[in-house]
């Protein structure tokens, strides 16, 4: 497909009709429910991309075609400039030779959350909006998502942000990190679930009354704003490990609603060398029990001690089923499995004791997953996505290694910061009152 050629997205739910790039961007979700998803994947060429080129400058190459046709095509270059202002690098890690470690945690806020949250903001800030009143952006959070989108639209004009985390279910430093923006960000804890949350988000999202009286839009993770821009890093890592040695790259990628994932899943899809891909879960196993031929079944989420993974329903499950719509194929294709936390402690004292090397407890769920196939005789070269600092869970991970961790500068300098967040009960209409309370704001 040439560069030139307008690319349209449309529902999972259904093929028609088709909106550009940046209206599926500006409206999260389709108006039928469904996800928006391309009319085909486009492929590209490996050698198309600048060998010595920056990730924003893979990003730029690689996002063209999805940006075919669209206004803020002639912009892309100058988004993926502002949203990707830090690295993605490729660590070898001792602990085995083939072994790599891509650090998707050197953003603002510390987890790879941040990618996708600055690319949205820079193209929301882009399009043109009929309405002179703030648009309100709802974010539910297990744990990361609310920082990194409170930290992309921190005190921007003319928006605000209000997150709804579960209480008591995410880290102490996640925690007073969704509390310490102030400005044009609120953090609100609700008495309940991450499911309450993102039900609460939801229902607001869709109530057109609410609608009327304030301009609400959302930043969760089945916006294309936030999937596409995730690509980059995989096509970045990959390419220069061909480069450099005429092979695929295999990743494990700690899973929770499957945007990440589905990311990498896409960049192979569209022609870049990577080879074999593995979800690392935790004790949600709703993806494993798919993926070992079980019905695909959604559940309550369970607690565990990697958070930001503990989701019973992946949002983004039907864009995988679109891109393998043979659910045989699609089993081929990628594997799941599941990793408890008894095996995360493990692997990150281990880890950290024998190969002085430190994962956060999303991070340690794909670790484990790569111990085994190296126990199993595995030899090829995996990348272990690392999707958080572990400085964020200091409280499950300084115990186990037994001793403190450097904490990186822009989570210390938020740390420092006084933290505020306003309680709230568990349900639809609490949600509604506060936002009809605060439409002034
Ligand atoms: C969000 C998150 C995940 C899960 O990513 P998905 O795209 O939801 O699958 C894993 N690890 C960390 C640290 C996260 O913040």
């Amino acid at each position: 497909m040439s560069e030139v050629e307008p690319l349209r997205y449309h529902s999972t739910r259904s093929a028609g009709p088709t909106v550009p790039i940046s209206q599926a961007i500006a409206a999260g979700l389709a108006p039928d429910g469904g996800l928006y998803v391309p009319e085909a994947l486009p492929s590209i060429d490996p050698a198309a991309f600048d060998p010595h080129g920056t990730l924003a400058d893979t990003a730029a190459i690689l996002l063209a075609p999805f940006f075919a046709g669209d206004p803020l095509a002639d912009e892309l270059a100058a988004i993926c400039v502002e949203a990707f202002t830090f690295d993605a690098p490729l660590h070898a890690l001792p602990a085995h030779p083939n072994t790599m470690v891509l650090e998707l945690f050197h953003g603002p806020t510390s987890a790879f959350k941040d990618f996708g949250a600055r690319f949205l903001a820079a193209c929301l800030r882009r399009l043109p909006r009929n309405d002179a009143r703030p648009l309100t952006i709802l974010v539910a959070t297990s744990g990361d998502t609310g920082a990194a989108v409170a930290a992309a639209f921190h005190r921007k004009p003319n928006v605000r942000v209000v997150i709804l985390y579960p209480d008591g279910l995410v880290s102490p430093r996640q925690a007073h990190q969704l509390g310490c923006f102030g400005d044009n960000v609120t953090a609100l804890r609700v008495v309940g679930r991450f499911d309450d949350c993102q039900r609460m988000v939801k229902a607001a999202l869709n109530d057109a009354t609410l609608q009327a009286q304030l301009p609400l839009s959302s930043a969760n993770s089945i916006s294309l704003g936030r999937l596409l821009p995730q690509m980059s890093y995989y096509a970045h890592a990959a390419l220069s490990w061909w480069r450099e040695h005429h092979k695929p790259l295999n990743f494990i990628v700690p899973t929770g609603n499957l945007g990440n994932a589905l990311a990498c899943l896409w960049v192979r899809e569209i022609g870049l060398p990577i080879g074999s891909l593995r979800l690392a879960c935790n004790a949600n196993t709703t993806l494993p029990d798919y993926f070992s031929g079980a019905p695909y079944t959604p559940r309550e989420a369970v607690a565990t001690l990697a958070n930001a993974m503990d989701v019973g329903a992946p949002s983004n499950f039907d864009r995988l089923r679109w891109t393998y719509p043979d659910v045989h194929a699609l089993r081929e294709q990628l594997q799941a499995a599941s990793v408890g936390d008894a095996a995360i402690r493990q692997t990150i004292s281990n880890h950290a004791h024998e190969y002085g090397y430190v994962f956060c407890p999303h991070t340690a769920t794909a670790a484990h997953l790569l111990d085994q196939l190296r126990a199993s005789g595995d030899a090829t070269p995996w990348t272990v996505v690392a999707t958080a600092h572990p400085a964020k869970f200091e409280s499950v991970v300084e115990p186990l290694i037994e001793q403190p961790l450097a904490v990186p500068a822009s989570l210390a300098a938020m740390l420092a910061r006084p933290a505020s967040s306003e309680p709230l009960a568990a349900n639809e209409n609490a949600l509604r009152q506060w936002l009809l309370q605060h439409a002034q704001a």
